[in-house]
Protein backbone atom coordinates (compact mmCIF):
# COMPACT_ATOMS: atom_id res chain seq x y z
CA UNK A 1 0.00 0.00 0.00
CA UNK A 2 1.16 3.35 -1.00
CA UNK A 3 1.26 5.91 1.90
CA UNK A 4 -2.11 7.56 2.31
CA UNK A 5 -3.22 10.82 4.97
CA UNK A 6 -4.98 9.50 7.49
CA UNK A 7 -8.96 9.78 7.46
CA UNK A 8 -8.83 12.99 10.28
CA UNK A 9 -6.48 14.60 7.95
CA UNK A 10 -7.14 14.03 5.00
CA UNK A 11 -10.10 15.86 3.79
CA UNK A 12 -9.27 18.92 5.89
CA UNK A 13 -7.94 22.36 3.31
CA UNK A 14 -5.41 24.77 5.07
CA UNK A 15 -7.02 27.87 6.54
CA UNK A 16 -7.60 30.14 4.26
CA UNK A 17 -8.16 34.11 5.38
CA UNK A 18 -8.29 36.40 2.41
CA UNK A 19 -5.69 37.63 0.98
CA UNK A 20 -4.68 40.04 -1.82
CA UNK A 21 -4.23 43.84 -1.51
CA UNK A 22 -7.35 45.49 -0.28
CA UNK A 23 -7.36 48.73 1.02
CA UNK A 24 -9.80 48.62 4.08
CA UNK A 25 -9.39 45.24 6.15
CA UNK A 26 -12.08 45.21 8.56
CA UNK A 27 -11.86 41.27 8.63
CA UNK A 28 -9.61 40.11 11.28
CA UNK A 29 -10.62 41.83 14.43
CA UNK A 30 -7.09 43.13 14.25
CA UNK A 31 -6.51 46.58 16.00
CA UNK A 32 -6.49 49.38 13.49
CA UNK A 33 -3.32 51.09 15.88
CA UNK A 34 0.20 50.80 14.65
CA UNK A 35 2.74 51.35 16.79
CA UNK A 36 3.98 55.16 17.12
CA UNK A 37 7.80 56.19 16.50
CA UNK A 38 9.03 55.98 20.17
CA UNK A 39 7.51 52.20 20.66
CA UNK A 40 9.23 51.28 17.44
CA UNK A 41 12.43 52.78 18.23
CA UNK A 42 12.39 50.83 21.66
CA UNK A 43 11.07 47.55 19.71
CA UNK A 44 14.15 48.13 17.30
CA UNK A 45 16.44 48.47 20.37
CA UNK A 46 15.21 45.14 21.95
CA UNK A 47 15.56 43.58 18.65
CA UNK A 48 18.97 44.66 18.39
CA UNK A 49 19.75 43.12 21.75
CA UNK A 50 18.37 40.31 21.37
CA UNK A 51 20.70 36.97 22.16
CA UNK A 52 19.76 35.48 17.95
CA UNK A 53 21.83 32.72 18.21
CA UNK A 54 20.58 31.44 21.54
CA UNK A 55 17.26 29.56 22.37
CA UNK A 56 14.91 31.69 24.33
CA UNK A 57 13.61 31.88 27.65
CA UNK A 58 11.49 28.97 27.80
CA UNK A 59 8.77 29.83 30.11
CA UNK A 60 8.98 33.33 28.71
CA UNK A 61 9.83 34.84 32.18
CA UNK A 62 9.68 38.57 31.42
CA UNK A 63 7.54 38.75 28.69
CA UNK A 64 4.95 37.21 31.36
CA UNK A 65 5.66 39.24 33.67
CA UNK A 66 4.72 42.64 31.46
CA UNK A 67 1.36 40.26 30.75
CA UNK A 68 0.67 39.65 34.57
CA UNK A 69 1.39 43.38 36.08
CA UNK A 70 -0.49 44.73 32.86
CA UNK A 71 -3.66 42.95 34.18
CA UNK A 72 -2.67 42.49 37.58
CA UNK A 73 -2.58 39.01 37.62
CA UNK A 74 0.12 36.53 39.42
CA UNK A 75 2.80 35.77 37.13
CA UNK A 76 3.60 32.52 38.34
CA UNK A 77 -0.02 31.68 37.23
CA UNK A 78 0.44 32.74 33.44
CA UNK A 79 2.36 30.61 30.33
CA UNK A 80 3.27 32.13 27.04
CA UNK A 81 1.73 30.58 24.19
CA UNK A 82 3.00 30.98 19.92
CA UNK A 83 -0.63 32.96 19.48
CA UNK A 84 -3.60 31.16 22.06
CA UNK A 85 -3.96 29.38 19.05
CA UNK A 86 -0.87 27.58 20.42
CA UNK A 87 -2.78 27.07 24.06
CA UNK A 88 -5.85 26.25 22.55
CA UNK A 89 -4.05 23.24 20.35
CA UNK A 90 -2.54 22.34 23.85
CA UNK A 91 -5.62 22.12 25.31
CA UNK A 92 -7.02 20.11 22.72
CA UNK A 93 -4.20 17.81 22.52
CA UNK A 94 -2.81 17.68 25.85
CA UNK A 95 -5.96 18.27 28.46
CA UNK A 96 -7.53 15.52 26.65
CA UNK A 97 -7.63 12.26 25.96
CA UNK A 98 -8.78 10.39 22.82
CA UNK A 99 -12.28 9.98 22.65
CA UNK A 100 -13.35 12.44 25.36
CA UNK A 101 -15.63 15.29 24.98
CA UNK A 102 -15.13 18.87 24.08
CA UNK A 103 -18.16 21.00 24.58
CA UNK A 104 -18.08 23.93 22.32
CA UNK A 105 -21.10 26.43 21.21
CA UNK A 106 -22.46 27.28 18.00
CA UNK A 107 -21.82 30.41 17.07
CA UNK A 108 -18.55 30.73 18.12
CA UNK A 109 -14.64 30.59 16.90
CA UNK A 110 -14.17 28.08 14.70
CA UNK A 111 -10.83 26.81 15.60
CA UNK A 112 -12.53 25.15 18.55
CA UNK A 113 -14.06 22.42 16.77
CA UNK A 114 -10.94 22.11 14.73
CA UNK A 115 -8.70 21.39 17.41
CA UNK A 116 -10.56 19.02 19.19
CA UNK A 117 -11.09 17.22 15.59
CA UNK A 118 -7.59 17.19 15.15
CA UNK A 119 -6.97 15.27 18.63
CA UNK A 120 -9.55 12.91 17.96
CA UNK A 121 -11.95 14.24 20.79
CA UNK A 122 -15.53 13.98 21.03
CA UNK A 123 -17.39 16.92 19.90
CA UNK A 124 -20.50 17.75 21.68
CA UNK A 125 -21.73 21.27 20.23
CA UNK A 126 -25.19 23.42 21.90
CA UNK A 127 -26.61 25.71 19.70
CA UNK A 128 -27.25 29.20 21.07
CA UNK A 129 -30.53 30.60 21.61
CA UNK A 130 -32.42 32.97 19.31
CA UNK A 131 -30.72 35.77 20.80
CA UNK A 132 -27.21 34.22 20.05
CA UNK A 133 -26.99 33.51 23.92
CA UNK A 134 -25.14 30.69 25.73
CA UNK A 135 -27.42 28.67 28.01
CA UNK A 136 -25.82 28.02 31.09
CA UNK A 137 -28.25 25.69 32.42
CA UNK A 138 -28.32 23.86 29.39
CA UNK A 139 -24.58 23.63 29.50
CA UNK A 140 -24.05 22.79 33.31
CA UNK A 141 -26.86 19.30 32.02
CA UNK A 142 -25.43 18.33 29.03
CA UNK A 143 -21.81 19.03 30.49
CA UNK A 144 -23.22 16.71 33.64
CA UNK A 145 -25.00 14.20 31.32
CA UNK A 146 -22.27 13.49 28.65
CA UNK A 147 -19.15 13.49 30.77
CA UNK A 148 -17.88 16.51 28.94
CA UNK A 149 -13.93 16.79 30.47
CA UNK A 150 -13.67 20.60 28.41
CA UNK A 151 -16.20 23.38 27.74
CA UNK A 152 -14.78 25.81 25.75
CA UNK A 153 -16.04 29.34 25.25
CA UNK A 154 -14.92 33.49 23.63
CA UNK A 155 -16.33 35.78 26.34
CA UNK A 156 -17.30 38.22 24.31
CA UNK A 157 -18.23 36.07 21.84
CA UNK A 158 -16.67 35.93 18.40
CA UNK A 159 -18.21 36.32 15.81
CA UNK A 160 -21.55 37.24 17.92
CA UNK A 161 -19.70 40.10 19.49
CA UNK A 162 -21.70 39.47 22.89
CA UNK A 163 -20.68 39.13 26.47
CA UNK A 164 -21.64 37.11 29.15
CA UNK A 165 -21.93 38.33 33.06
CA UNK A 166 -18.91 37.46 34.77
CA UNK A 167 -21.33 35.93 37.43
CA UNK A 168 -23.10 33.49 34.43
CA UNK A 169 -19.30 32.19 33.91
CA UNK A 170 -18.18 31.89 36.95
CA UNK A 171 -21.83 30.12 37.79
CA UNK A 172 -21.11 27.37 34.97
CA UNK A 173 -17.69 27.12 36.50
CA UNK A 174 -19.08 26.31 40.08
CA UNK A 175 -21.26 23.38 38.82
CA UNK A 176 -19.45 21.69 36.17
CA UNK A 177 -16.42 19.10 36.58
CA UNK A 178 -15.13 19.87 33.35
CA UNK A 179 -12.22 22.41 32.89
CA UNK A 180 -13.28 25.66 31.75
CA UNK A 181 -11.73 27.24 29.35
CA UNK A 182 -13.01 31.23 28.85
CA UNK A 183 -11.26 32.34 25.99
CA UNK A 184 -10.80 36.33 26.55
CA UNK A 185 -9.58 37.49 23.49
CA UNK A 186 -11.62 40.30 23.20
CA UNK A 187 -12.18 40.98 26.98
CA UNK A 188 -10.24 44.26 27.14
CA UNK A 189 -13.64 45.70 24.98
CA UNK A 190 -16.03 44.47 27.68
CA UNK A 191 -15.78 44.00 31.49
CA UNK A 192 -16.56 40.92 32.65
CA UNK A 193 -13.68 39.42 33.06
CA UNK A 194 -12.53 36.23 34.97
CA UNK A 195 -8.89 36.52 35.60
CA UNK A 196 -8.76 37.26 38.71
CA UNK A 197 -10.82 34.22 39.51
CA UNK A 198 -8.10 31.76 38.21
CA UNK A 199 -6.66 30.88 42.23
CA UNK A 200 -9.81 29.71 43.44
CA UNK A 201 -11.18 27.36 40.81
CA UNK A 202 -9.73 24.06 39.90
CA UNK A 203 -11.26 24.04 36.68
CA UNK A 204 -10.43 27.40 35.34
CA UNK A 205 -8.72 28.29 32.34
CA UNK A 206 -8.39 32.30 30.81
CA UNK A 207 -7.09 32.93 27.33
CA UNK A 208 -5.66 36.03 26.44
CA UNK A 209 -4.22 37.42 23.10
CA UNK A 210 -1.75 40.08 21.82
CA UNK A 211 -3.69 39.76 18.29
CA UNK A 212 -6.39 41.97 19.11
CA UNK A 213 -6.39 44.84 21.83
CA UNK A 214 -2.52 44.76 21.84
CA UNK A 215 -2.41 45.39 18.63
CA UNK A 216 0.48 42.65 18.05
CA UNK A 217 -1.16 40.41 15.65
CA UNK A 218 2.03 39.92 14.08
CA UNK A 219 4.13 38.80 17.00
CA UNK A 220 1.62 35.09 17.57
CA UNK A 221 1.20 36.09 21.57
CA UNK A 222 -1.17 34.40 23.40
CA UNK A 223 -1.09 33.63 27.34
CA UNK A 224 -3.59 30.88 29.46
CA UNK A 225 -3.70 32.09 33.05
CA UNK A 226 -4.72 29.30 35.74
CA UNK A 227 -4.42 27.79 39.21
CA UNK A 228 -1.05 26.47 39.73
CA UNK A 229 -1.45 22.54 38.83
CA UNK A 230 -2.99 23.63 35.34
CA UNK A 231 -0.09 26.07 34.80
CA UNK A 232 2.53 23.83 35.30
CA UNK A 233 0.68 21.19 33.40
CA UNK A 234 0.53 23.57 30.45
CA UNK A 235 4.42 24.04 30.68
CA UNK A 236 5.03 20.28 30.68
CA UNK A 237 2.81 19.58 27.70
CA UNK A 238 3.85 22.63 25.68
CA UNK A 239 7.05 22.34 23.53
CA UNK A 240 10.10 23.96 25.18
CA UNK A 241 10.98 27.17 23.03
CA UNK A 242 7.51 27.65 21.82
CA UNK A 243 7.71 31.61 22.04
CA UNK A 244 10.42 32.73 19.81
CA UNK A 245 12.98 35.49 21.04
CA UNK A 246 11.74 38.52 19.24
CA UNK A 247 8.25 38.15 20.06
CA UNK A 248 9.35 37.98 23.77
CA UNK A 249 11.35 40.95 23.75
CA UNK A 250 9.16 43.10 21.37
CA UNK A 251 6.21 41.89 24.03
CA UNK A 252 7.98 42.76 26.79
CA UNK A 253 8.40 46.65 25.27
CA UNK A 254 4.71 46.87 24.58
CA UNK A 255 3.27 45.84 28.07
CA UNK A 256 5.98 48.12 29.62
CA UNK A 257 3.83 51.03 28.23
CA UNK A 258 0.34 50.16 29.76
CA UNK A 259 -0.75 53.89 29.74
CA UNK A 260 -0.45 53.63 25.73
CA UNK A 261 -2.32 50.12 25.90
CA UNK A 262 -5.22 51.77 27.48
CA UNK A 263 -5.51 55.25 25.95
CA UNK A 264 -5.32 52.74 22.59
CA UNK A 265 -7.80 50.39 23.72
CA UNK A 266 -10.19 53.38 24.45
CA UNK A 267 -9.52 54.60 20.86
CA UNK A 268 -10.76 51.17 19.68
CA UNK A 269 -13.59 51.06 21.96
CA UNK A 270 -14.57 54.84 20.63
CA UNK A 271 -14.21 53.62 17.00
CA UNK A 272 -16.29 50.44 17.39
CA UNK A 273 -18.86 53.12 19.32
CA UNK A 274 -19.07 55.35 16.13
CA UNK A 275 -19.23 52.12 13.58
CA UNK A 276 -22.38 50.83 15.85
CA UNK A 277 -23.78 54.60 15.62
CA UNK A 278 -22.78 54.99 12.06
CA UNK A 279 -24.96 52.02 11.01
CA UNK A 280 -28.12 52.91 12.75
CA UNK A 281 -27.81 56.42 11.78
CA UNK A 282 -28.04 55.30 8.09
CA UNK A 283 -32.12 54.31 9.36
CA UNK A 284 -31.69 51.24 6.86
CA UNK A 285 -34.08 48.41 8.17
CA UNK A 286 -32.09 45.89 5.70
CA UNK A 287 -28.84 45.68 8.21
CA UNK A 288 -29.11 45.79 11.69
CA UNK A 289 -26.79 45.36 14.55
CA UNK A 290 -27.38 42.43 16.66
CA UNK A 291 -23.89 42.76 19.12
CA UNK A 292 -21.14 45.40 19.65
CA UNK A 293 -19.32 44.18 22.83
CA UNK A 294 -16.13 43.27 21.39
CA UNK A 295 -13.81 45.53 18.78
CA UNK A 296 -16.06 44.47 16.06
CA UNK A 297 -19.98 44.41 14.90
CA UNK A 298 -22.18 41.44 14.56
CA UNK A 299 -24.69 42.29 12.03
CA UNK A 300 -27.80 40.32 10.24
CA UNK A 301 -28.01 41.68 6.58
CA UNK A 302 -30.37 41.42 3.36
CA UNK A 303 -29.02 39.96 0.88
CA UNK A 304 -25.62 39.60 2.83
CA UNK A 305 -23.59 37.96 0.37
CA UNK A 306 -23.75 40.35 -2.41
CA UNK A 307 -23.24 42.99 0.55
CA UNK A 308 -20.00 41.37 0.96
CA UNK A 309 -19.11 40.99 -2.72
CA UNK A 310 -20.28 44.67 -3.38
CA UNK A 311 -17.72 45.76 -0.57
CA UNK A 312 -14.75 43.43 -1.58
CA UNK A 313 -15.19 45.13 -5.04
CA UNK A 314 -14.42 48.45 -3.65
CA UNK A 315 -11.60 47.14 -1.68
CA UNK A 316 -13.17 46.88 1.48
CA UNK A 317 -13.32 43.37 3.10
CA UNK A 318 -15.27 42.13 5.94
CA UNK A 319 -16.25 38.29 7.18
CA UNK A 320 -19.73 37.03 5.99
CA UNK A 321 -21.37 33.90 7.55
CA UNK A 322 -24.34 33.21 5.73
CA UNK A 323 -27.09 35.88 6.31
CA UNK A 324 -24.53 37.28 9.31
CA UNK A 325 -21.54 40.06 8.85
CA UNK A 326 -18.47 40.63 10.97
CA UNK A 327 -16.76 44.00 10.81
CA UNK A 328 -13.95 45.06 12.29
CA UNK A 329 -13.67 48.77 13.52
CA UNK A 330 -11.43 50.62 11.74
CA UNK A 331 -9.94 53.69 11.51
CA UNK A 332 -12.80 56.94 11.18
CA UNK A 333 -12.36 57.21 7.13
CA UNK A 334 -12.16 53.32 7.02
CA UNK A 335 -15.32 53.23 9.11
CA UNK A 336 -16.78 55.98 7.05
CA UNK A 337 -15.88 54.44 3.60
CA UNK A 338 -17.68 51.33 4.59
CA UNK A 339 -20.81 53.22 6.07
CA UNK A 340 -20.91 55.04 3.11
CA UNK A 341 -20.68 51.65 0.74
CA UNK A 342 -23.09 50.26 2.66
CA UNK A 343 -25.90 53.07 2.10
CA UNK A 344 -25.30 52.71 -1.25
CA UNK A 345 -25.59 49.05 -1.68
CA UNK A 346 -29.22 49.05 -0.21
CA UNK A 347 -30.30 52.54 -1.74
CA UNK A 348 -29.36 50.99 -4.89
CA UNK A 349 -32.10 48.70 -4.14
CA UNK A 350 -29.40 45.91 -4.06
CA UNK A 351 -30.72 44.58 -0.90
CA UNK A 352 -34.22 43.78 -2.20
C1 LIG B 1 -8.50 36.33 17.35
C2 LIG B 1 -8.89 35.33 18.35
C3 LIG B 1 -7.93 34.67 19.12
C4 LIG B 1 -6.49 35.05 19.00
O1 LIG B 1 -5.71 34.05 18.51
P1 LIG B 1 -4.14 34.27 18.43
O2 LIG B 1 -3.67 32.91 18.05
O3 LIG B 1 -3.68 34.69 19.79
O4 LIG B 1 -3.89 35.31 17.41
C5 LIG B 1 -8.34 33.76 20.05
N1 LIG B 1 -9.65 33.50 20.23
C6 LIG B 1 -10.59 34.13 19.53
C7 LIG B 1 -12.03 33.85 19.81
C8 LIG B 1 -10.25 35.05 18.56
O5 LIG B 1 -11.19 35.65 17.84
Amino acid sequence: MPFQLNDKIKNLSPYDPITGNYPIRLDANESFLAPDEPTLEAITRAVQGAAFNRYPDPYAGELCRGFAAFYGVDPQLCVAGNGSDELLSLLAQAFLQKGEKLLSFTPDFSMYRFYGTISETEQVVLEKSAALQLDVEAAIQTAAQQDVKLILFSNPCNPTSLGMSRADVLRLVEHTQALVVVDEAYMDFYDQSVLDCVAEYENLVVLRTCSKAIGMASLRLGFAVANETVIRAFRAVKSPYNVNALSQAIGTVVFSEPEKLRKGICSICASRDSLKAGLQALQLPQIVCLGADANFLYCSAQNAEALFAFLMNRGIIIRSFGEHLRITAGKPEENSALLQAVQTFYERGAGV
